[in-house]
């Protein structure tokens, strides 16, 4: 071993331990699995149906959107309001790549037995809908502040009860039920990466994993790095904007909160499913600013070197 590979693999395995923090997701790889997980990485852009900025309609925010270079559309709720628009979404080369479900009202979770079915079949119904439009994500928050009484304990029980049918229905539908870990002003039960990462890891499912959303994680996570390497093959979608300082979840760029520890992350982990924009927009022109953000995170991207990879 030469020296300069004797620096690279020991700096590349001690950051990635050091970083990652969780050996049990964090993926110690040689160099060469490395080069090809950075091969095959893709910065994919995405971002939820009818925001960012304006439009005359939805053929014109389409055309916009692809202008921009956005490749797919994020739904929020449950999918069934725009089934409609699929063909449409289709025929201007638009796929949808993920429905953000929510928590469903933390019924799976419920204190109250009677309530956990309803959520059960909310569930099913988003992933059924996932499957519909081809979408790989259904995004779930498992509990939100306050939504259930019961402790972090029984909840990840009721977890653990539930979400391998889930997983399996899901893949039944050709999707995967993601969750989100959020900062911890809207959720204590799960707010970082490696955390629901084991959670997906416990289940058994191939049809449970997470995500990472840079707004929560930079309030959360030590390393955007460390978090998205933890994570693993569990990645399964990424959520772009800014982090908390006003004002907060902004557009990428728009602050000083750095993209390249995470993307250097998603690299690592040959990352190429979406990383859909969850942000406002405050500049007056919020096409330019979003098209202003597209260029920072390219940016980022390029500039996020996986030790000479
Ligand atoms: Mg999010």
């Amino acid at each position: 071993m030469n020296r300069r590979d004797f620096f690279w693999t020991t700096s590349a395995a001690a950051s990635a331990l050091f970083l990652s923090g969780r050996w049990s997701h964090g993926m110690i790889l040689d160099r060469e699995t490395i080069q090809k997980n950075v091969a095959r990485a893709k910065l994919r852009f995405a971002t939820y149906w009818g925001r960012l900025f304006p439009a005359e309609n939805d053929r014109d925010r389409l055309k916009k959107m692809r202008e921009l270079g956005m490749e797919a559309i994020e739904i929020s709720g449950n999918g069934e309001a725009l089934k409609e628009k699929l063909p449409m979404f289709r025929d201007e080369g638009f796929v949808v790549c993920s429905i953000s479900v929510g928590s469903g009202g933390a019924t799976i979770v419920s204190e109250d037995p009677s309530r956990r079915p309803a959520g059960i079949d909310a569930a099913k119904k988003a992933l059924e809908n996932a499957g519909f439009f081809g979408a790989k994500a259904v995004i779930y928050v498992p509990a939100f502040n306050g939504a259930t009484k019961l402790p972090p304990v029984e909840i990840r029980k009721i977890l653990m009860d539930t979400l391998p049918m889930l997983g399996e229905f899901a893949l039944q539908h050709n999707t995967c039920l993601v969750m989100e870990p959020l900062t911890r002003n809207e959720s204590w039960f799960l707010r970082q990466v490696a955390d629901a990462a084991q959670i997906a890891k416990d289940t058994g499912s191939e049809g449970i994993g997470t995500m990472g959303d840079f707004y929560h994680m930079a309030s959360e996570e030590p390393s955007d790095m460390g978090a998205f390497i933890a994570g693993g093959k569990y990645i399964k979608h990424v959520h772009l904007g800014n982090g908390p300082q006003p004002p907060r979840r902004t557009l990428p760029g728009e602050d000083d909160r750095p993209f390249v520890d995470g993307f250097r992350g998603l690299k690592y982990i040959g990352y190429d499913r979406f990383c859909s924009f969850e942000c406002g927009v405050h500049a007056p022109d919020k096409f330019e600013a979003v098209k202003r953000s597209i260029a920072f995170c390219k940016s980022e991207w390029e500039k996020a070197d996986v030790w000479g990879c």
